[in-house]
């Protein structure tokens, strides 16, 4: 067979069954276009999208801006590698050091790709300060429940055994430090340590924010010897938390941080930022890649920034971002079974009381055609387009009520006349 055009979900999974390696669990959905924040599946049925392919398609769907990006850029020139000079790399640079508040740009093509080079010029950096006589060792400290990516040095930085384990030995010299526990970062901090690895908000984790008095510690740490503070914020990026960056709403600038997921609206592609005084540590033909910063990736990433900060989106993140977790709020004051709401702007996570209530939300919600996922195993994790109203904030809290009602037995049900006040039950 060489064609599947046409061909039946089902035809689909045993075709790729026997072709793929055998990477992912995926959901028995098959989706063939989007529009706004909708995705259509081959029935012709629209989804609405919470996830936004986990936190990619921030413009949502068939997007003016990036459909025009695209057709533009690829009528020019597609590739150029880095041997040569194209205009996209700076136009792209200008705007991401503006919204970081950072000095220099590495571009790449995916988040795993931003880290390692973070990794990289963290242990480059450390050298050429011994070098220079200052004292100064190769050791990460990085945070429980971490999560940095797939490739060597990235699982080695993200705490789950069961993405470092079946590749051991990984990357060595990282040390993982309890999260927002300030004592233990400091009791694991010295001079042996190159850099402190932190995701302002951990994602994987179960979105989960660091607290103002361990992000300062570590900004204060790494002060006192030269250590970089390099903060993730692949997930938590470029408006997701209603501003540019996660840091930003705590006043603390890192030395490095990363940016990919939605950079360039659903292209590939990942930035490392640092100071000018980290960038010293990378000279030319010490770091580098084919694909990293290439003219279609950037022209993309370019219409991303401008159209976030023309249609204002960082507002209406952080608004529609405030109702959603007052809606969120006034069903936990009903339903025990909601443990926590937890989040910044549009990145939200509702924690259950229960692996097998989240697993049966989660499939009562693509029931209902509206997607989020699961994190952390008892964390519903809701990533959606900047482009969500109300209207759909109010679509997705009638359905979870409506799931939450039916796994509730009714005396267990708050009375919404005792609302916010915890009953044991
Ligand atoms: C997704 C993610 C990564 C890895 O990005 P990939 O593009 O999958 O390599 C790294 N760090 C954080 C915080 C992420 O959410």
């Amino acid at each position: 067979m060489n064609s599947i055009t046409g061909s039946s979900l089902k035809d689909l999974q045993a075709a790729e069954s026997k072709l793929l390696v055998q990477t992912y669990e995926r959901y028995p959905l098959l989706f063939v276009s989007g529009e706004g924040v909708h995705l259509r599946d081959e029935h012709g049925n629209d989804y609405l999208d919470l996830l936004s392919g986990i936190g990619v398609s921030a413009l949502g769907y068939n997007h003016p801006a990036i459909t025009h990006a695209i057709a533009e850029q690829s009528s020019q020139i597609l590739h150029t590698s880095n041997l040569f000079y194209h205009r996209g790399t700076t136009e792209l640079a200008m705007r991401l050091t503006e919204i970081t508040g950072l000095d220099r740009v590495f571009l790449c093509n995916s988040g795993t790709e931003a880290w390692e080079a973070a990794l990289k010029l963290a242990r480059a950096h450390a050298g050429r300060l011994r070098a220079e006589g200052k004292q100064l060792g190769t050791k990460f400290l990085a945070i429980e429940h971490s999560f940095h990516g797939r490739t060597m040095g990235s699982v080695a930085t993200t705490h789950k055994q069961k993405y470092r384990e079946p590749f051991a030995p990984v990357m060595p010299g990282v040390e993982f430090v309890a999260f927002n526990d300030v004592a233990a970062l400091r009791g694991a901090f010295s001079t042996d340590v190159c850099a402190i690895a932190i995701e302002p908000i951990q994602g994987e984790g179960g979105i989960n924010p660091v607290s103002q008095k361990f992000l300062a510690a570590a900004r204060e740490l790494c002060d006192s010897t030269g250590a970089l503070l390099l903060l993730d914020e692949i997930q938590s990026g470029m408006g997701r938390t209603g501003k540019w960056c996660a840091y930003q709403h705590y006043g603390i600038q890192p030395d490095v941080t990363t940016l990919a997921k939605p950079l360039a609206g659903g292209i590939p592609m990942g930035a490392m930022l640092c100071t000018e005084e980290a960038a010293r540590s990378f000279t030319p033909g010490m770091h580098g890649t084919t694909f990293g910063g290439n003219p279609l990736a950037c022209a993309v990433a370019v219409a991303v920034v401008d159209e976030i900060k023309q249609s204002r989106l960082l507002d209406h993140i952080t608004s529609t971002g405030d109702y959603f977790r007052t809606r969120l709020r006034d069903l936990q004051a009903k339903y025990p079974s909601i443990v926590d709401v937890r989040g910044l702007g549009l990145m939200i996570g509702v924690e259950l009381n229960s692996d097998a209530l989240a697993k049966s939300i989660l499939a009562g919600m693509m029931d209902r055609r509206i997607l989020l996922n699961r994190t952390h195993e008892t964390v519903l994790r809701f990533l959606p387009p900047f482009l969500i109203t109300r209207e759909h904030v109010d679509q997705t809290i009638a359905a979870l009520s409506e799931l939450l009602a039916l796994h509730t037995p009714s005396n267990l049900l708050h009375s919404t006349s005792l609302a916010g006040e915890p009953i044991n039950g």
